[in-house]
This record gives C-alpha cells, structure tokens and sequence, in this order.
C-alpha cells in the first residue's frame, strides 16, 4: 500500500440490518405505498434510521470516523439500489428517468412492486439466502448513467452528524453477471456484454463519494463465488481485471474494498489481486484461506489488506470464537495487513438477542444476532492491535458458552441418536413403482387428470385475528379449534362444491409452513422478535433448529382427520419436508446438515405413519427449498443431493404402497435439479409451469420423468383469474408432452395470500377446464 492511502479499519461488518429494530423502515415504507405517509416523510423515518444505526454501531464498538461502519441502507433492495444509480431501466419504465437524468424514490419503488400495466422486476433468491433480490433487466440499448446520487448524499449525512463512513454497492461484475438480458434482445446478448458502457458510471461515482470524504469504497462480489452464471470462469476473471484496472486507475477516488460473500472467488481471486484495488474480503466461513497460491497472487496479495470474513453473518451462533481469531491471524502469513470482518452483510441475521424476552436464558447465551455480531468483530479487532491475551476472557466466555451447549439437555438425546444409528438403507425405498401405481389407484379411484390444490385456502382476517386473539389469551384453545374446524368446514364443502378430485383442509391453523412445525417439534426454538428481510419489506421470522428433533406429539393428524370425516373423497395430508424446514430456520452448526435433516425426517415420518394409520391416503411433502440449498459451486452439489433428497426418502418412505406421497416444488427451473427430483421418487410431485406457460413440460418430457406430475395451470402470484380457454391451453400443451396417466390438474403453489373471490373464480374454471379436456380424451 501506498503511504498516501487510508488504513482499513481493523474491524468492519459488511452491512447491517435495514429493516429497523422495530422493522419501522417496514412500517414506514407500507405506510408510504398505502398513502398514508408521504415520501417526505419516508425519507425523514429513513434517516433517523440510518442515524440511529450508526449511533448504535459506535456503540457496539465500530469506529465513528474510520470508515468501519458501511453505509448499507436500502429502502428496497441492494440489487435495485444499484440499477437505479446506474439507470438501469426496462423500456417499459423509461419514463420513471426524469428529463435531467435521474430516478427519484416513486420510479424506484414502481420498478420493485410494478405499476398497473407494468409488470415489476422479477424477484430471486440472493444466493444460498432466504433474501430475494430484483433482477435487473439490461439490454443492448440501456442508457447508463448516474442516476441518483443516494449513496453519496448518505456518505454527506454521515458527515454532517461527524461520520466518516464506508458507501458500498454491489459491484459492476456481480450487477451485471445478476441481471438478465431483456426481453427482445438478439439470442446470445448477455448483460455482461455492456460492461465497459456500465464502468463509466462507476468511475463518475466513485469521484462523487470521494468529493464528499468516502476515504473507502465497498464494492459487493458475491457473483465471483458461484457457478452457474452465462459466462464463463475466464470470461468472468477477464471481466474481474478490466473492471477493476479501470476504476483503480481513477484519479480521485476512495481506497477500494471488494468483497466476495457467500464461497470462495475461486479463479477470479488472482484477478482481484492483480488489480489495483487496495482492500480484498475472504469468507473464511463459508471458504478457507486460500493454500495453494501461486507465486504471483502471493506477491499481490501481501500488497493488500486482506479483510477476513470469520464472524458469520448467516447464521445465529455465538461460534468459536477463538478459532475466528486464529482463522484470521492466519491471513497474516500472506499480508502484514489483515482486519477482520463478518463473512456476509448481517442482513440475514435479527437485531439484538436482547430483544428476546422469552427464549431460554442459556440458548440465548449460544446465540449472537447481529449486534452481538458487531461486538465480537470489536473484541477480535482489538485482538489485533493489543494481542491475543488482551481479548483472552472474551475468547474463554464464548469457548465455555460453546461447552456449555455441548451437554446442555436436549442438544443430543439419546433415543434419536440411537434411532438413527439404526437406520438402514431400506428405511429410505418406497419399493415398487408399479405395486404402487396400481394399489393407489384401486385404493383412490380418481378419474383421468386429477384436479387439486397445493394445500392451503387463503388466510383470510378472521383466521389470523383468531390466532392473535389466541395468542393473547383472549381466545381459549378450545374455541381457537372450533374456529379452526368451522373454517376447514367450509374449505372442504367448497372444495366439493367446486368439484376439485382430492381435498385439502387448507392450512388454516398454520402461521407459516416452518414456524407451524417447529412449533410442534422438540430441538426448535421460536424467537420474540427475530425478524430479518425476505425482500423488499417483507420479513420472516425463522425458528432456531438448536438442539436433536423428534416429535412429541402428532401435529396435524387432528386436522386432517377432521377434513376427512366431512367428505368421501380422499384428503390429502400436508406436511413441510426436512429440506425446507431447515433451509428456513437457522440450524445448528455443530454437526452436518445431513444428521439434522434425518432428525426432522425422522419426525416428520412418525407424522406420516400416524396420518396413514388414520386413514388419509395422499400424504403431500413440500420441498419448495430443495433448489435453494443448492451449493453455489457445482462440485458440492452431488453431497448435497445425496443428503437432502435422502432426507426426504427417509420421511416418506415408511408407508405402504397405496398410500401417495405427493411433494410439490416452488420453480419452473425443473431442468437443474431433475436428478434431484426423480430421486426424491414422490408419487406425485407439483411444480410451478403456468408463469412460463408450460415450457417446463418439455423438460420433463425430454428426461423421460415416469411419476406423476402437476404442472401448475394457475398462476397464484397474482389476483388474474385465468379463463377456461387459457387453462384448456395450457392442459392441452401438458397432454401433448407427457402421459396422459402422470399428469394431475393443479395451480403453481398455495393459495394462502390470496383474497377468495379470485380464488373461486380460478379454481372453478380449472375444474371446467379440465372437465373439457377429459371428454376429448
Ligand atoms: N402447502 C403449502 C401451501 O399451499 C405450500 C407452500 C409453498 O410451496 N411455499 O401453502
Ligand atoms: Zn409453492
């Protein structure tokens, strides 16, 4: 490093929590769309927000003016954040860019949530995340240029009230290897193809935040971890070296820092150390000190400051904190610069444990939320610069918390170890395919085209008004059950009504399909507070898988039994599988994902042989995670498959042959995970096809898929009734591809979030739909 620039803070986090320890950013941003606050208003909320967070991470021991505390505000989202500073709009929108060039908050929030004609930017997952973030959509034409200088004036903001803080944005190879051709575009453009017209912006902004004092620049990589991007890996170190050349040879600018979240930068870390970008972060979580480094990385990178990633950001734990510190100590070998730092923004993690009125005392000291996470970056930090044994009761309390969790009760319970050491190969076979062809369909008599639902009704106000009354005491359990019955009453004569073949009883005692079952299951804890952003302003609260599951008591036995003492035809049971319910709570790190997942598998097959055993004859597993644990690197894939598609065989498998295990499947993108799917070896497996109208069908017909299939013929992400000629279509396309005997009549995914009048309308002309393409048959 040259003399002349700023030192790295010794340590940082890479982001912070948005939403607001309260989640007031999400009350005041639904306030806002609902017009119940102006955007004036909005703004002065988000300020305070942003002032109160930099208060509090001064507090928790970041420095004021040190450049250690990130400007990682986002009113929506990080991805949009960074399209719209670099004006990077779909045609459809060219009119949210005003006539001198800029994008103000309405044309910010009209690309996230869409306007009447316009459909909004598509959502997906953000990594191996629960965050969904926007995708842009870029194109041969799209006009880059600095469209709002939000980061900048946060940068000014900071500065008034006495910060010197550190911008960070997604940085220019992750933004374009993140978006997606737009519609219309020549076959074979690709986003990254527009990079040298996109860098100009990053130049202009870089000089903008070091005119206003940014004395470091934070920079998000996290594409360089992952395969599967339409580019390949020299494309991508080749795309790595002209970026970063270009704007580390900008004359004013601040210091740069890149960061590569989430894995490892693999090929593109040599690239990043020959550029001249002064500050490089390593996720020694997820990734390792790199070893075998040639010559020419090693001499680049003791140039930098390595920035180590050793406090995890995805995950709850207090950890080892000792084995942090030495993790990044270890960097000193390669650089005499070296900080430490979280492995990912704490936008995965809650606030504060200390916000947690009710969850046990001793859990909560093996938990860190994102405070604490802050904290303990301090402590290693000061590691740093007093030595070891300055920290060393630090360093003690969290070993002994992490003993103490080691023989705390319930974190290992012997009879569900020994039940799984017990377990065999044939605990995870279903048996014979065609055995179980023909006694399901002597056993159910269901006409060619079966038609059902995915499993839940939608969760209107009285349902979730009885649970909160319940919640609060006001509402007795009993009368909370007999609501309940009273609603699954109505479902099912509405069901029957509409003449839909297999009945669901339609969820509607469930908050949420993994909070409902760790609710019900011994090893979970549900926390008070701990809400972190899915996207946008939505936020989820996930359980904490602490401790060895198993099942107390049967869970949903009761409802689906009462579902099915109403009508003749087959009930379909609903459970969520062992993948999904761990990818959605925070798990225990302290043993391979795999043993845990048995353990919820193992629990889940004790419902399953209860409900069998009480008469219900289609028992459905959702997997809608099953792609999303999907490693971001391909050469971890196949363990992964291997434990989790297991897992699932291993709930499912325990019941005789004419009992149909449906799973159902939240994506279209059935080609990826195919082998996955077959795997799984369900009787029956639903999935998302009406949004691409039906292209999946070809998929499945090109691998030859021999089970039953339900690709979806209703899109439920909107409130559009689809007509009966839409839906015959869409039937039609399915019936060209696949066997006519494999294929079901279902919508993409659960009905919960809408309102009934769609809901009926929908479904009748699903039903109609597939009545008339029956009698052709
Ligand atoms: N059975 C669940 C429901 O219908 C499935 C939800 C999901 O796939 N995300 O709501
Ligand atoms: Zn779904």
């Amino acid at each position: 490093m040259t003399d002349s620039t700023p030192s790295f803070p010794t340590g940082t986090i890479l982001g912070y929590p948005r939403i607001g320890r309260r989640r007031e950013l999400k009350h005041a941003v639904e306030a806002a769309w609902a017009g119940r606050i102006g955007l004036d208003e909005l703004e002065r909320i988000a300020a305070d927000l942003r002032r109160t967070t930099r208060e509090r991470l001064v507090q928790l021991g970041l420095g004021r003016d040190d450049s250690s505390i990130p400007e990682s505000f986002s009113f929506y989202d990080q991805v949009l954040d960074a399209a719209v500073t670099v004006a990077a709009v779909p045609t459809r929108f060219a009119d949210v860019v005003a006539a001198d060039g800029s994008i103000d908050l309405t044309g910010y929030f009209a690309l996230a949530r869409g306007r009447a004609e316009d459909a909004p930017l598509e959502m997906t997952k953000w990594f191996d995340s629960n965050y969904h973030y926007l995708v842009p959509e870029i194109g041969a034409a799209t006009d880059f240029h600095l469209a709002s200088d939000r980061l900048v004036r946060e940068v000014e903001e900071a500065r008034a009230d006495g910060f010197v803080t550190r911008p960070t944005i997604v940085g220019p190879v992750t933004f374009l290897l993140l978006s997606k051709a737009a519609d219309g575009e020549a076959e074979g453009f690709r986003p990254l193809d527009r990079l040298a017209d996109l860098l100009p912006v990053y130049v202009e902004l870089l000089e903008r935040l070091a005119a206003v004092g940014a004395q470091w620049v934070q920079l998000d990589e996290p594409g360089l971890v992952a395969d599967g991007f339409d580019a390949t890996d020299a494309e991508i170190t080749a795309a790595v070296t002209q970026a970063y050349e270009l704007l580390g040879a900008v004359a004013a600018r601040p210091s740069l820092f890149v960061t590569t979240p989430y894995g490892e930068p693999g090929a593109a870390l040599g690239a990043l150390a020959a550029s001249p970008v002064e500050a490089l972060h390593l996720d020694l979580v997820r990734g390792s000190v790199p070893a075998d480094l040639d010559d020419d990385t090693r001499r680049a990178l003791a140039t930098k400051t390595l920035v180590a990633g050793v406090i995890d950001g995805h995950n709850v734990w207090r950890g080892d904190l000792a084995a942090a510190f030495a993790a990044a100590s270890s960097l000193r070998e390669l650089s005499e610069h070296v900080s430490v730092s979280t492995s990912t923004s704490l936008l995965h993690v809650p606030h504060d444990t200390a916000d947690e009125p009710v969850l046990d005392a001793r859990l909560l000291s093996w938990l860190a939320f994102a405070d604490q996470k802050v904290e303990q970056v301090a402590v290693l930090a000061r590691g740093f610069v007093q030595g070891r044994d300055a920290i060393a009761a630090e360093l003690d309390a969290a070993s002994a918390a992490l003993a103490d969790k080691l023989d705390a009760p319930g974190v290992r319970v012997s009879a569900v170890r020994e039940r799984q050491a017990a377990l065999s190969p044939i605990d995870r076979e279903r048996g014979d395919e065609d055995e179980r062809v023909s006694s399901q369909s002597a056993a159910l008599g269901l006409p060619s085209l079966p038609t059902t639902t995915i499993g839940s009704f939608p969760q209107t106000a009285d349902i979730r008004r009885a649970r909160s009354c319940l919640l609060r005491g006001e509402l007795s359990h009993d009368e909370y059950v007999a609501l309940m019955r009273a609603e699954i009453g109505r479902v099912v004569e509405l069901q029957e009504e509409i003449g839909l073949d297999v009945i669901v009883h339609g969820e509607p005692e469930r908050n949420d399909m993994v909070q409902y079952f760790a609710e019900n299951l011994d090893g979970f804890a549900v926390t008070t507070n701990g809400w972190v952003q899915s996207y946008g302003s939505r936020c989820t609260r996930p359980s904490i898988l602490w401790g060895d599951v198993s099942r107390p008591a049967p869970i949903t036995v009761d409802w689906s039994t009462y579902a099915q003492s109403l009508t003749p035809k087959p009930v379909k049971g609903m459970l969520t599988g062992p993948v999904t319910i761990l990818a959605w709570s925070f798990v225990r790190d302290d043993q391979p994902l795999g043993e845990t997942a048995d353990q919820v598998a193992l629990a889940l097959r004790d419902e399953i042989a209860d409900l069998e055993a009480a008469g219900i004859g289609v028992i459905q597993v959702d997997e809608p995670a099953l792609r999303e644990l999907l490693p971001l690197r391909e050469r971890n894939r196949p363990s992964y498959l291997d434990w989790s598609v297991g897992a699932f065989r291993l709930a499912a498998s325990g019941v005789v042959p004419a009992t149909q295990i449906h799973t159902h499947l939240c994506y279209s993108e059935f080609g990826t995970v195919i082998d996955a799917i077959r795997g799984l070896d369900a009787d029956v497996t639903s999935i998302e096809a009406a949004r691409s109208r039906m292209e999946i069908v070809d998929d499945i017909a090109a691998n030859g898929f021999d089970h039953g299939i339900g690709p979806g013929v209703y899109d439920i992400h909107s409130p559009r009734v689809p007509s009966v000629a839409e839906v015959v279509e869409l039937i039609d396309r399915a019936v060209a591809a696949v066997p006519e005997k494999l294929l079901w009549i279902n919508p993409d995914c659960g009905l919960k979030t809408r309102g009934y009048d769609e809901t009926v309308a929908s479904l009748r002309n699903v039903v109609e739909a597939t009545r008339q393409v029956r009698a052709r048959l």
